[in-house]
């Protein structure tokens, strides 16, 4: 006869170990138990975590309940009272293992896995909602998982390292994310933003089959924090300014140009709608946006020539060699401060503050020109960093929202969905 219970047992693939004694649904809650005792069977195959010993049954420890997933809409958990052995050489008492179990107490392996692919998809509070679990247990499994997995990690070819330094909320929190600029994936993040953070990140490349001998280039902002952090702990590495933060950094200059213009009266209208086209290159500005910019007096507007500058040091980049894209930045440099000359209030100064940064950095940002594909990725980890923000909405402490980090960019082995029980 084909029961209910025999046909939860083939489902759940339990195989030949364990039975399903009771199955009961209670219509008041609406929730589905399954209750599942060992067979005699299972025990003889039992052997001692320790030494291999033989084991004899000692008791049954307490009920426990998992949370599995879900039948049809309703809720479902598996109860047990698993087998406690005892090793007959010496004498060390220990729990058999469920094939449901998963990594934390409450939950079933399968159902972990669901969770996991749901916060891959959606923010943790959501997919808490989802399945009617509190975020605090989804966090639980999230960082359960993402510890284990982290830890197998092998960074042993790891040469190329891009840093960044991160704001997580709002006001000064910040963290340091470390990734491999080939591999494009995370390898470290830790809270802070000091040179320290360096020192942590070379005892973690240790845990992982690496060293900081290893680390041929780094591609980093031009931080004084993360120099000094490099020349401590990895001398012997190369410093690239990499081209995203600088233009990040020409980017801002050009806003903070534009709103001091608005300070000081000049073309309202021109500057405040065109707050975003500023932003942006010219092949991406929508139609308006580019109908908009051909009619702004663009001679007279300051703004306007600040944009046009971080467009030229936008084109240096697309230079194939690195004698001419040398001379081509120290020209721009010229060429800002010429201009900062006769505009109007000093408006450009802060565009030479970026010249002269330049100036300073030269010989780490032409080293873009050697490490040309590793920088690729710098931009990609701001991406992969927002992406966490919106994951980790309503997070509660540093380490979940690190977990965070590494559950979405570094590439972890996790457990698949679909894989049943009985495949471990
Ligand atoms: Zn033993």
């Amino acid at each position: 006869m084909n029961t209910p219970e025999k046909l939860f047992h083939t489902l759940l693939g339990l195989g030949d170990d364990w039975e399903i004694t009771e199955l009961e649904f209670d219509k008041d809650s609406g929730e589905v138990r399954l209750r599942i005792h060992e067979l005699p069977c299972l025990l003889p195959q039992q052997r001692c975590p320790d030494d291999d010993g033989e084991t004899d049954l000692y008791d049954h420890g307490r009920e426990r309940e998992w949370r599995h997933l879900n039948v049809f809409e309703h809720k479902c958990y598996i109860q047990s009272r698993l087998p406690r052995m005892r090793c007959k050489s010496c004498g060390k008492i220990f729990q058999a293992k469920a094939p449901w179990e998963g990594l934390n107490l409450h939950f079933t392996a399968a159902f972990e896995s669901m969770s996991l692919l749901l916060m891959r998809e959606m923010p943790v509070k959501k997919a808490a909602e989802f399945i009617q679990e509190t975020d605090t247990r989804l966090w639980r499994i999230l960082a359960r998982h993402v510890a284990v997995a982290y830890r197998q990690l092998d960074f042993s070819e790891t040469t190329c390292v891009g840093v960044d330094e991160l704001a997580c909320r709002k006001g000064h929190n910040y963290v340091t994310i470390f990734a491999d600029l080939v591999a494009k994936r995370v390898l470290y993040s830790v809270p802070g933003k000091d040179s320290s953070t360096w020192k942590a990140f070379v005892k973690e490349l240790e845990k992982h089959s690496a060293k900081a001998e290893q680390i041929e280039c780094v591609s980093m902002d031009m931080s004084v924090a993360f120099k000094k952090g490099v020349a401590e702990t990895c001398p012997q590495a190369e410093v690239v300014f990499d081209k995203y933060h600088l233009i990040a950094k020409t980017n801002k200059a050009v806003g903070d140009i534009r709103r001091a213009e608005i300070r000081r009266g000049g073309c309202y209208n021109d500057l405040k709608l065109t707050r975003w086209i500023w932003l942006k290159n010219p092949e991406n500005l929508t139609e308006q946006q580019a109908d908009r910019l051909k009619r702004i007096d663009q001679e007279n507007l300051i703004t306007a020539q600040a944009y046009q500058m971080r467009l030229c040091l936008q084109d240096i980049y697309q230079l194939p060699r690195v004698e001419r894209a040398e001379s081509r930045l120290l020209a721009w440099c010229r060429w800002v401060r010429q201009k900062a000359k006769h505009a109007r209030y000093g408006l450009l100064s802060i565009m030479v503050k970026v010249a002269m940064c330049i100036e300073k950095h030269l010989a780490g940002i032409l080293k873009h020109w050697e490490h040309r594909i590793t920088n690729a990725y710098m931009e990609g980890i701001n991406n992969m960093f927002q992406m966490v923000k919106r994951r980790a909405r309503g997070y509660r402490n540093d380490e979940n929202f690190i977990m965070m980090i590494y559950f979405v960019g570094s590439k972890l082995k996790l457990p698949a969905v679909d894989e049943p029980i009985h495949s471990k």
